[in-house]
């Protein structure tokens, strides 16, 4: 799960972890009252939403007087944001964060992240900070320094050290960026995030170690212990599609194709989307309706998919072993009468009552192309898409 940046800052503020002074809002008149209540002679006016790269694509203004507040907030509220996380359609902005502007003498890149092949949290550390990391680990990669933390010592006071002192700072500078280190790794573990990203990590022209960006994520099997990261959740960032089926029980991911896909089985589901591809197709979701989906729940799985206007095709592919292929004919039947069934529908069913489940849909008069294998199932539907 993503949190806006003021959210994660709010989360290193608590910890006493350095941040500039601020609050989020809604409005060109609230930007303004939070200006004047910050003080100071610049403030920075900073758009609110879960991607990252804004600075390029003007969803950060630095300003020098509360009438610039409210030109920017005017301008940011509303617009569709564009950065190269977000997609050509950009994400619309509908939350500011206005903190007060911080003199930057360097920025720094901190980052943690997760790496499952080591089971460890990465620690990485740059001096390249306030561009784009992805670059910098294309271009240069040995400007960013790496550690793999032990989980039963955590991050000891001297890695930390040590992972600054490859940044050139003073000795002061470096001491202070190893506590901050410290403190971040903390935040990251009790939270449970997968991961956090200070990008910029500044030093101040007063001499100070700063988070001016911050951006958590957070392991959604462990949200059950973490109300207070559940409760920073904003769907309006989240692809409704991806809401909805969460809300019945269901996995579903929205791709960039146009054959919708209704399978049982993670693993089934990527195979499914694999030989798709192999055949020259492009899948438009991931769906996994579990081992025991009932009825309704197909009913919404067709529902969430046709919701999609590029949707061309449909790919059924269940192998019933908890699950029977009765069951699931039935679950189609009744889906397609609901949702009235415009576009092609390819399904395979194999295993457990497979004879009962083809009989069922046979018997329905409902209009769909039988596929017997996966590769037959994919070549038609592709087919289906052309047709
Ligand atoms: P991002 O583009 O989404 O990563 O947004 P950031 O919060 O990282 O801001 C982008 C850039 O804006 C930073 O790298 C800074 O160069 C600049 N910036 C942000 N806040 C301030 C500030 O308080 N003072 C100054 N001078 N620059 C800032
Ligand atoms: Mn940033």
């Amino acid at each position: 799960m993503k949190v806006h940046e003021y959210q994660a800052k709010e989360i290193l503020r608590k910890r006493g972890i350095p941040v500039p002074r601020g609050m989020p809002c809604f409005s060109p008149d609230d930007a303004v009252r939070i200006a004047n209540e910050i003080g100071g002679a610049r403030w920075v006016v900073k758009a609110q939403i879960h991607a990252g790269g804004r600075g390029k694509g003007g969803g950060v203004k630095v300003v020098g007087s509360l009438g610039g507040v409210r030109e920017a907030a005017e301008e940011m509220l509303g617009m569709m944001l564009v950065t190269h996380q977000t997609g050509p359609m950009g994400q619309q902005v509908n939350r500011l964060l206005v903190e007060e502007g911080v003199d930057i003498s360097r920025e720094l890149y901190v980052g943690l992240v997760i790496d499952r092949s080591s089971q460890r949290v990465v620690v990485m550390a740059s001096s390249e900070g306030g561009t784009e990391i992805e670059e910098v680990a294309a271009n240069s990669p040995e400007k960013i320094f790496k550690a793999f933390v032990d989980p039963s010592s955590g991050l000891s006071q001297d890695d930390a050290l040590e992972m600054m002192k490859n940044l050139e700072l003073e000795p002061d500078q470096a001491e202070e960026g190893a506590r901050f280190l410290e403190q971040l790794f903390v935040a990251f573990w009790e939270t449970d995030a997968s991961l956090a990203e200070i990008n910029p990590l500044v030093v101040t022209a007063d001499n100070r170690v700063i988070a001016l960006d911050a951006k958590f994520n957070f392991d959604e099997n462990s949200l059950f212990r973490h109300p207070e990261i559940v409760a920073m959740r904003d769907t309006d960032e989240e692809d409704p599609a991806e809401i909805e089926a969460s809300a019945v029980g269901l996995s579903y991911i929205s791709l960039e194709g146009n054959i919708g896909c209704l399978v049982n089985g993670a693993g089934l589901a990527m195979a499914t989307m694999d030989i798709i591809k192999l055949y020259g197709g492009e899948p438009a979701n991931f769906l996994d309706v579990g081992g025991g989906a009932t009825a309704e729940q197909v009913t919404e799985a067709f529902k969430i998919m046709l919701s999609n206007p590029e949707l061309k095709a449909i790919l059924v592919n269940i192998f019933g072993g908890i699950m029977r292929c009765d069951v699931v004919a039935e679950g189609l039947v009744q889906a397609a009468e609901v949702v009235k069934l415009k576009i092609p529908l390819v399904v395979r069913l194999e295993g457990t009552n497979v004879k009962r489940g083809r009989e069922i849909l046979e018997r329905s008069g409902l209009d769909m192309i039988t596929a017997t294998t996966m590769a037959d199932a994919a070549e038609k539907v592709v087919a289906a898409t052309e047709s």
